[in-house]
């Protein structure tokens, strides 16, 4: 029997980019089984000579960065070149997050008077990647390494949006590691589920707050080890202070960057009322000199949605706003095919799906707050806890600000991702577990404790 194909399509244009096999549901236990027997070589090598297994692909990812990029681009749609930016920080930080995941993954010691305990970070077993399609590089990238390194074999679901770039991703890596240590499977919520349900110990997985639900469910009876980084519902808070071009550009960056199709996009805009008018004008004019198109063609900073089920959400969210009294000030119209307009609604209020539900498309929703405390009560009136931001001049009444908003990063007058090294974590219904950084990286281990008395 020929295998049921996958296809890939262009959401710009329509046109199929690819193919690959779907994996039969029934293969899965048999995958992870295969996966497990080569846990047993891949685990009892130390976390440094795992590291050197993976060193060389650093190399084979910058040569193919181009290629992938491209292949991202047409796969979903994001600005050719961001998508290619995606694939060379994939290469040029390989190297230097292979040693921070060693390094993370140590042993160390603690004693006092009477014992000597070595803390060890062992491997779980097999683990189970489930990825998006929005960085269809990073994030395939982000699951695997830190799995790898810790002595995991990996079994990668790749978005069935995204096949492709992912399936180029694990073949770069398969050059250098042992058969059945990535494995991937190609198809949609079927095979994550049955992935899931399969004898996996851990599942790292990012997407959707209600497919992360469902995951926690199924892994609940086998009391199985979960990572979900969940969706996002983000509010910058603009003071009256705040330096408004710097807000107004950080703001049109960050709700439109990815066509908004970013967990961390600003989707709520709460701005102090007396400086309201101006921080719309301007965020008018920012929004109207972006360019919308085809995300091969130059100088295009917006592309479309990743498909026609997407676009139709986001055209649903932003009629319900208007139809409850929200002000279109820029966008708004139907574009063809899965275009939507980068949009900005003011006089929003709560009462709207769209600033409660997560939209993930090209959407800034403004409302005005008369004081602090009422700002700060609108930006965690919301299940979500991902990221957030605050602008204001004087930085620590910001600081102030950031530290009552419920969400895992902050950032004042910049955006939430933190330092190198930080963690990548989400509050409330964004997230359960984390990772990146030295405390992620430890998620995708099992530490033990071996002591002796002195
Ligand atoms: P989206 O629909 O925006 O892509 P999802 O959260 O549904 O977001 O999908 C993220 C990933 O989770 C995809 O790889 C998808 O195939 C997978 N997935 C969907 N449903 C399930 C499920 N019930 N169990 C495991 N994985 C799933």
């Amino acid at each position: 029997m020929t295998p049921e194909r996958l296809a890939s399509i262009d959401p710009a244009t329509g046109e199929t980019v690819g193919t690959v096999p779907v994996t039969a549901t029934d293969a899965i236990p048999r995958l992870v089984f295969a996966a497990r027997q080569a846990q047993r070589g891949w685990g009892a090598l130390t976390h440094a000579q795992r590291a050197e297994v993976l060193r060389p692909a650093a190399a084979r990812l910058k040569q193919e960065a181009r290629r992938l990029g491209e292949l991202a681009s047409r796969e979903m749609g994001k600005p050719l070149p961001e998508a290619v930016g995606e694939a060379n920080y994939c290469a040029d930080s390989f190297a230097g997050e292979l040693d921070e995941i060693a390094a993370a993954l140590a042993d160390f010691e603690r004693e006092d008077k009477r014992v000597t305990s070595v803390l060890r970070f062992a491997p779980l077993g097999v683990c189970a990647a489930i990825t998006p399609w929005n960085f269809p590089i990073l994030m395939p990238h982000q699951s695997v390494l830190p799995a790898l390194v810790a002595g995991n074999t990996v079994l990668l679901k790749p978005s069935e949006e995204t096949p492709l770039v992912a399936c180029e991703y694990a073949r770069i890596l398969n050059e250098f590691l042992p058969a059945d240590v990535l494995t991937p499977v190609f198809g949609d919520g079927a095979q994550g589920r049955a992935l899931v349900l399969a004898d996996v110990n851990l599942i790292v997985f990012t997407g959707s707050r209600e497919t992360g639900k469902r995951i926690l469910g199924d892994a609940g009876p086998g009391l199985k080890r979960v990572i979900l980084e969940l969706g996002g519902k983000d509010p910058l808070v603009v003071l009256d202070d705040a330096d408004l071009d710097a807000a107004a550009a950080f703001a049109v960056r960050n709700s439109f960057r990815n066509a908004g199709q970013v967990c961390v996009s600003t989707e709520r805009i709460y701005v102090a009322s007396s400086v309201r008018d101006e921080f719309l004008r301007k965020m008018r004019e920012k929004t109207l000199a972006l360019r919308q198109g085809d995300p091969r063609a130059e100088g295009v900073g917006v592309g479309p949605m990743v498909n026609a089920r997407q676009k139709s959400k986001v055209l649903a969210q932003i009629d319900d706003a208007v139809g409850r009294g929200a002000t279109l000030v820029a966008g708004g119209e139907p574009r063809e095919g899965n275009f939507v307009a980068p949009t900005i609604l003011a006089d929003c209020t709560h009462a709207m799906e769209i600033m409660r539900e997560e939209t993930f498309g090209p959407v800034a929703c403004v409302q005005a707050f008369d004081s602090v405390d009422q700002a700060v009560r609108l930006a965690n009136d919301t299940p979500f806890g991902l990221g957030a931001a605050v602008f204001g001049r004087d930085v620590a009444r910001a600081s102030s600000v950031a530290e009552r908003i419920e969400a895992g990063m902050v950032g004042v007058n910049q955006g939430c991702g933190g330092a190198d090294g930080c963690p990548w974590v989400g509050v409330k219904e964004s997230g359960y577990g984390f990772h990146s950084g030295p405390e992620g990286h430890r998620q995708f281990a099992q530490v033990r404790v071996i002591s002796r008395a002195k």
